[in-house]
């Protein structure tokens, strides 16, 4: 009889109803990356509930979403708005629409329609598109292809050919949607992520939450750590999903509209005495309010390189840049610097 005796003190203590504060922490893949989500209660007796609530939102959003899923809403966008116009949810309506506010500010460097070629690789098995189709399909890709009426809902591509991919954007979003989700609940403190993509609700209770910002080139290493509460923030780098192709140039999954190729993080040469061109970005991370905006702008400084990418995130009020160029430099916005 002994070994159940601490059982029956277990139960002893559920039976008074007893609570208490404690952090809560769970880990899921979903939207083809790892959802971590840790968050605080005071009163633990809601934790499952909340945690449940969170997931449910981001499997919601990726059957939503994803261009992987036939009947996501984005693939039957994807099949019907070429042929003409098509009534879309006030949710997708409002992401194209915040999509196409980040292509106009960034002169097209950001563009959901990079999907018309990006939708032909495949990074796993090592898989692009050639030579000759991207050059056709290259007048497909442009944002002005995209005819939105945000306030009907409704949504027609110029181009037949022209597809989207909100892959720059969902996880922003959708890691702001948690947020609001644990808000609702009364959660005060948390983080939530999703791949590279980060919203932190206040602090780690009484400390800052320490955020590490990979090293692009080797998986064991942080390239920075840095204490962080009450914000967004969102990497981007051509070292999640990539190949080396047969020419030894690396092909990875943020592309250049303008080329409809994954754009040149290729470093200089091996010998060292040519350095890489001065612009090149490998990684680049964005600190803001909401990853609504620090996700496609991540991308966006990305494919805009070192310079106009810096600029862009001066000139606008509170956003800051963390970012490492193709010779393992590291270079921060004018706010972070101190
Ligand atoms: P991660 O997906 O690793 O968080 P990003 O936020 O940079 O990284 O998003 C990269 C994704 O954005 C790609 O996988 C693709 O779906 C999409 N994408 C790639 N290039 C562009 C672009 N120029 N404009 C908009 N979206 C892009
Ligand atoms: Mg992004």
């Amino acid at each position: 009889m002994y070994p159940i005796r601490p059982l029956l003190f277990l139960a002893a203590l559920f039976a008074t109803g007893s609570s208490h504060a404690d952090w809560h922490y769970d880990q899921q893949a979903i939207m083809g990356t790892e959802i971590h989500l840790q968050f605080w209660l005071d009163d633990d007796s809601k934790a499952g509930e909340i945690n449940r609530a969170v997931m449910d939102e981001f499997r919601r959003i990726d059957a939503t979403l994803s261009p992987y899923k036939e009947n996501s809403e984005l693939s039957r966008v994807n099949r019907e708005a070429g042929k003409g116009k098509v009534t879309v949810s006030p949710e997708l309506a409002e992401i194209i629409d915040k999509s196409l506010h980040y292509s106009d500010s960034t002169g097209g460097a950001f563009d959901i329609t990079f999907a018309t070629v990006g939708s032909l690789y495949d990074f796993r098995k090592g898989q692009k598109a050639d030579t000759q189709t991207t050059a056709d399909l290259l007048p497909a890709v442009n944002y002005r292809h995209i005819a939105l009426d945000k306030h009907k809902h409704r949504l027609a591509f110029k181009n037949p050919r022209t597809k989207i991919d909100l892959g720059g954007i969902a996880k922003g979003y959708s890691v702001d949607r948690a947020v609001a989700i644990l808000q609702s609940f009364g959660v005060h403190n948390a983080s939530v992520s999703a791949g590279g993509d980060a919203r932190l609700l206040g602090d780690k209770h009484g400390k800052p939450w320490l955020i590490g910002i990979r090293h692009p080139r080797d998986k064991s290493k942080n390239a920075a750590v840095i204490p962080l509460e009450n914000t967004a923030i969102s990497t981007s780098g051509d070292y999640e999903r990539f190949f080396i192709d047969s020419d030894d140039h690396r092909v990875h999954h943020i592309f250049n509209p303008a080329t409809g190729l994954p754009t040149d993080t290729d470093a200089g040469d091996e010998d060292g005495k040519q350095g890489a061109d001065q612009d090149k970005l490998i990684s680049v991370s964005i600190l803001g309010p909401r990853g609504f905006d620090t996700d496609p702008l991540s991308t966006s400084v990305f494919v805009l390189g070192k310079h106009k990418g810096l600029a862009l995130i001066e000139q606008l009020d509170g956003f800051e840049a963390i970012v490492i160029d193709a010779d393992h430099r590291m270079f921060f916005s004018s706010g972070l610097q101190q």
